[in-house]
């Protein structure tokens, strides 16, 4: 059986702190899979971080060798807390008279829902540091913190197949959401959602070529992997996959996702094959990182309407959250393609949103008619010489199916606006007729 060298953090700040440790070390020594090889010295220490007043705490740890899985050696460590008299779970930041966390377990990497090993504080926590150096442990393993700092950047799809899978396996609810990089505050709202619902986050950044037409703006399509890299550690994103083109295409990839209707219209009219970019990438993503739920933007409706398809038709065992579009204080959506505006189209830009309200407006008023609608937001736009409108169409809510002339009770108004001024950008946009009932009812 192989033994795997582990290392074990002593901590206890309740009743006979030295009893509890020296009790704990003993049990470990006798429990068969276990030998206790040296045990540092105790070393008190404060509480680090809020918590009610308490004692001080005692520190240690100690060296084993272990043929013991490591969960099963977290179910001993767990025991033996509770045998000293702790109540599992316990209130974070609490008094407790034993807490053994796995330092350490030989050169693994572990990320599950219930261990993380090295753990994850371990290198803020000078009463953790101080007894493992006195053990020996190198200070290049103590130190090795950009490893452990979180996101994690992955570029091979094989390690990411490999950390999603662990999460999986490890019992976490794990949380995908696809992007194309030069983050904004769009972006984050989705990480913040995900964050929220998730045990793990997955963000991806890739410039995706195959949903780029060939005289469209991938060469030139803006890319900021530093920063978008700080933007996901202030989100809590705990694994940023940012492959090469290499990476997600192998040599000889040639299968290829065809969204039907949801796909041939509006954008998808625009730029022919863009869907099936889209699809094709989104199902690669799925199968590798298998998570239990997809964050994508409303901003990109269409885009949301093609991926549910997907996913139905194909059954990946998934849920697809849709995130409301993050706007600037003007009204414009956010997106990465704003950056090529120039200062007057800038100035220009956030008539799109002004016409989608003012048809949203014109729908609380008891305007229901589908062209008309259409053609109090198309005024707007018209009226602003720097616009020129690609498509302005009311489809049906969720599904974005065209709707006949005549009243409608519910939809979403959808378009796409060239500018010109500068570089051409094409801006996209869309707001439910509803939020705007629900806004002018509020
Ligand atoms: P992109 O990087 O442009 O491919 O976008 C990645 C994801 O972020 C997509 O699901 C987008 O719909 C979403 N997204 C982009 N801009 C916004 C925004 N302003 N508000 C909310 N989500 C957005």
């Amino acid at each position: 059986m192989r033994e795997v060298i582990a290392y074990i953090a002593l901590g206890s700040n309740e009743g006979d702190r030295e009893r509890h440790l020296r009790t704990a070390v003993d049990r470990l020594a006798l429990t068969p899979g276990i030998r206790v090889l040296r045990t540092s010295k105790l070393v008190e220490s404060e509480l680090m971080g809020d918590g009610p007043q308490q004692g001080l705490f005692l520190n240690g740890a100690c060296e084993i060798a272990t043929t013991l899985s490591a969960h099963a050696l977290l179910s001993v460590c767990k025991a033996l807390e509770q045998a000293a008299g702790r109540v599992l779970p316990s209130l974070r930041n609490h008094p407790r008279p034993l807490d053994l966390d796995i330092a350490l377990y030989g050169d693994e990497r572990i990320d599950t829902k219930d261990l993380v090993v090295p753990h994850p504080r371990m290198h803020e926590r000078p009463f953790v540091l101080d007894p493992l150096r006195e053990l020996g442990v190198a200070e290049s393993r103590l130190q090795a913190r950009s490893a452990e700092a979180r996101p994690r950047l992955i570029t091979s799809t094989r390690e990411f197949q490999a950390t999603c899978s662990q999460w999986i396996e490890g019992g976490c609810l794990t949380g995908l959401v696809p992007t194309m990089g030069a983050l904004h505050a769009g972006h984050g709202s989705l990480f913040e959602r995900a964050r929220n619902e998730c045990d793990r986050v997955a963000a991806t950044i890739f410039v995706n070529p195959l949903q780029f037409g060939p005289k469209e703006d991938l060469a030139a399509y803006p890319r900021d992997l530093p920063g978008d890299l700080r933007l996901c550690a202030a989100a809590g994103v705990d694994v940023v996959f940012a492959p090469p083109p290499s990476e997600m295409y192998a040599p000889g990839f040639c299968s290829n996702v065809d969204v039907g209707a949801e796909a041939e219209t509006m954008e998808g009219a625009q730029r022919p094959g863009h869907f099936r970019g889209v699809s094709t990438v989104v199902a690669r993503l799925f199968a590798l990182a298998r998570p239990h739920r997809a964050y994508f933007g409303q901003k990109d409706a269409q885009q949301v309407a093609v991926i549910r398809r997907l996913v139905q038709d194909l059954g990946f065992p998934l849920h697809i959250v849709e995130c409301p579009t993050v706007r600037e204080r003007d009204g414009l959506a956010m997106s990465s393609r704003n950056v090529y505006l120039d200062a007057n189209d800038r100035a220009a830009a956030p008539v799109i949103a002004r016409a989608l309200r003012a048809a949203q407006s014109a729908f609380a008023r008891g305007v229901h008619d589908r062209d008309a609608l259409i053609r109090v937001a198309r005024e707007i736009i018209e009226a602003e010489p720097r616009a020129q409108i690609d498509y302005l169409e009311l489809r049906s809510e969720g599904d974005l199916l065209p709707m006949p002339s005549g009243p409608v009770s519910a939809g979403r108004m959808l378009t796409a606006v060239r500018f010109s001024g500068g570089r051409p950008v094409r801006l996209l946009d869309n707001m439910s007729l509803r939020e705007g009932a629900e806004q002018a009812s509020s």
